[in-house]
């Protein structure tokens, strides 16, 4: 595997790769590697003849500095397990590659950014997102680019993007892999305490309960909430938003009718975290 920093040297990697006739996949990630981060790059290595990596904290997405600053970074660890996947090149450039002095260019998707973590997070969050994976798109021209069913609104936004602009690349979305007692995987876990950790758990308890409910024949979205509410108080956690929605549009659902995704965002401790289901499939027909 290569580290590369700069553009012009990604732009000929890719370009040599090209001309052998070779696919190229791109996962776009922010380090602190996870088994998240390594099934998507091990489902690009079955499915691309070269696979990209980016690892790059972006400072344009981070609304807040203190989580910036104390977002973890361990580039000598991620490429070794980048290279134990299979990875081809590690693109880790510093802020001043992508954006250097002058840089003033924002691209800005409209509507499914708006709620949830566009509400929360500021409109500046998915702005950040948006620029840096149009850059990422226009430096690495993948074929096909990775992302986790994780960060579900983050999908949402991409695919609006691809679509809008008519960029030439296949979006494939991989499952969010979670620990054994059900956390989703995250560089920020990293950060809880031992007591946080244990409270964390409750935000996939609320999404199982949520998707066990459906599962009972409970069509009603706002007792679903409801209950999801207090199965995470039970567990100690305050969620910052639990909604139910259409998978696509991000539309808020008040009958479980289709396909339903529950997304849940809370802090435990400092430590924000987000997690999400689906938990009602399209095609089963209901009481
Ligand atoms: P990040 O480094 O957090 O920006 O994540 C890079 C990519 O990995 C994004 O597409 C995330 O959605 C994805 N990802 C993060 N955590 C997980 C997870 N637990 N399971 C699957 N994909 C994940």
């Amino acid at each position: 595997m290569r580290t590369l920093r700069t553009v012009a040297d990604v732009r000929a990697a890719v370009s040599r790769a090209r001309r052998a006739g070779a696919s190229i996949g791109l996962v776009p990630t922010m380090g602190a590697f996870h088994e998240g981060h390594l099934s998507l790059m091990r489902q690009a290595r079955e499915r691309c003849d070269r696979v990209v990596v980016s690892l790059f904290v972006n400072p344009a997405q981070f609304n807040e500095q203190a989580d910036l600053d104390g977002y973890p970074r361990h580039e000598d660890r991620d490429a070794a397990l980048a290279a134990g996947a299979g990875v081809d090149f590690l693109f880790a450039p510093p802020a001043e590659a992508v954006y250097p002095p002058g840089f003033s260019t924002t691209v800005s998707v409209a509507g499914v950014t708006e709620a949830l973590e566009g509400a929360v997070r500021g409109r500046g969050h998915f702005d950040g997102v948006a620029t840096v994976v149009t850059k990422l798109f226009n430096i690495v021209s993948p074929d096909v680019a990775y992302f986790g069913q994780k960060d579900a609104q983050q999908v949402a936004v991409i695919r609006q993007l691809v679509r809008d602009l008519d960029m030439a690349v296949q979006i494939e979305v991989c499952p969010t892999v979670r620990e054994h007692d059900g956390l989703a995987m995250s560089s920020r876990n990293a950060r809880l305490s031992g007591s946080e950790r244990t409270r964390a758990t409750a935000l996939a308890r609320a999404l199982a309960s949520a998707k066990d409910q459906v599962a009972a024949g409970e069509q009603d979205a706002a007792a679903i909430r409801a209950s999801a509410i207090a199965a995470l108080a039970s567990g100690g956690v305050e969620p910052e938003y639990f909604e139910l929605v259409s998978p696509d549009t991000l539309a808020p659902v008040q009958r479980i009718e289709g396909e339903v995704l529950a997304l849940v965002a809370a802090r435990v401790g400092a430590t924000r975290l987000i997690d999400n289901d689906i938990i009602a499939q399209a095609g089963i027909r209901r009481r």
